[in-house]
């Protein structure tokens, strides 16, 4: 049913881009954001291409920026690699969480959740494709990085399985922070002793230190050496302040 589905929406999402953001076609080459409220009231299907966006949001996105690098060839005869990013989820489709609420069954969903700032780290740069090279038979590839703070930079040749090295010039790189989260939710804060903390490690940061936030992103699991379980830790996507810290 995915495939099958998706198949509409490329054609659809092209179109869409080119009627309704002609403007950005012809200059944005490196990170475009979305609309996602703009597409899903504009296009004929876009209650079907937001769900699947909310259900599948690694591949949602992923079919963004194809659409985008495709509509953007179509007027330019130029290719290029855009990273998509997203903001403003249909109020329609949006079912509000907050931080304490957030459990396994919103992994892999995308999410919108508020909060304020309890701590940063500086922006650090992840690569996002990872560009290898074996020395030993000349073999060259290209890996698709989803999470640079969960992956190894080391592989082995896929056809003569020696040990692959970094073309740091080959490779793409985009900015990551971390930043902890604590709830603002009132009836939560009042009824708990405790603060609880949610980790976000944000894609594409502008470098975020203090206020509150809205974050758009996705859970993941990783894997807890201390107690066996997993921590929800969620990729954020895109991030916009509502207020500054009182
Ligand atoms: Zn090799």
């Amino acid at each position: 049913m995915r495939n099958s589905q998706t198949l509409n929406f490329e054609p659809e999402i092209i179109s869409y881009l080119k009627e309704f953001h002609f403007e950005n076609l012809t200059k944005e080459k490196n990170i475009v954001t979305m609309d996602l409220n703009d597409l899903f009231h504009k296009s004929p299907l876009g209650n079907a291409i937001l769900e699947y966006i909310i259900n599948y949001p690694d591949e949602g996105i992923c079919l963004l920026e194809k659409c985008y690098n495709e509509a953007f060839w179509d007027y330019n005869c130029e290719r290029i690699n855009i990273t998509a990013s997203i903001k403003n989820i249909p109020k329609e489709l949006l079912s509000k969480i907050e931080i304490h609420e957030i459990n396994t069954c919103h992994v892999g969903k995308l999410i919108e959740i508020d909060g304020k700032i309890k701590s940063t780290k500086k922006i650090v740069s992840g690569i996002t494709n990872l560009a290898l090279t074996c020395t030993t038979c000349g073999n060259s590839a290209i890996f698709k990085i989803e999470n640079p703070f969960e992956t190894s930079l080391e592989r082995t040749c896929p056809k003569c399985s020696q040990k692959m090295f970094l073309m740091q010039s080959e490779s793409k790189y985009e900015d990551f922070q971390e930043l902890t989260l604590i709830s603002i939710n009132k009836e939560f804060l009042s009824k708990s002793t405790s603060n609880i903390e949610q980790e976000i490690i944000l894609k594409n940061s502008p470098g975020i230190y203090n206020g509150i936030f809205r974050i758009i992103g996705i859970p993941y699991l990783r894997p807890n050496k201390k107690t066996g379980v997993f921590d929800i830790i969620i990729k954020g996507i895109y991030a916009e302040k509502i207020e500054d810290e009182k």
